[in-house]
């Protein structure tokens, strides 16, 4: 099974052919290696979101009891 970042590699490849652009913000690379490691960056950034999403989520379940 692809992840979610393998999908979008595969997607840009198969859409775009030579040119490989970020699925998230647009921004072009010319090598796969820089969109990987441009790609890796959101995705640490999504991480980040999400647990503090989650943190922000139990603060409020327990200022509401
Ligand atoms: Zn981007």
């Amino acid at each position: 099974m692809l992840s979610d970042f393998e999908e979008i590699l595969i997607g840009m490849c198969v859409t775009l052919g030579m040119i490989h652009q970020c699925y998230y913000c647009e921004q072009i690379f010319n090598t796969k290696e820089k969109l990987y490691q441009h790609l890796e960056e959101h995705a640490k950034t999504k991480d980040e979101q999400e647990k503090e999403k989650q943190q922000n989520e139990k603060k409020q379940s327990k200022t509401s009891q």
